[in-house]
């Protein structure tokens, strides 16, 4: 895990990341390929409509939890 605060996927924008957009491109990725862009509260909106109307949306995830969801299984460590 890397310390840098995640920032918005939009062209341009510097806003942290809150969203995280899940996306397939089926010309280009295999089915169970996901790619993933970042969006704040103001751009998220507009990122998922632009995956939408291609078809690439998969699924629309808060950041917190997607992060939550990408840790390890393990127990947790006890000093
Ligand atoms: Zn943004």
């Amino acid at each position: 895990m890397s310390d840098e605060t995640p920032i918005c996927s939009a062209k341009g924008c510097r806003a942290d990341a809150l969203w995280v957009l899940v996306w397939n491109n089926p010309k280009v990725h295999t089915p169970e390929r996901r790619k993933t862009w970042l969006a704040c509260e103001e751009h998220r909106e507009h990122l998922s409509q632009f995956l939408g109307v291609r078809g690439f949306l998969k699924d629309v995830i808060k950041f917190e939890d997607w992060e939550a969801r990408e840790l390890p299984q393990g127990p947790p460590e006890v000093p």
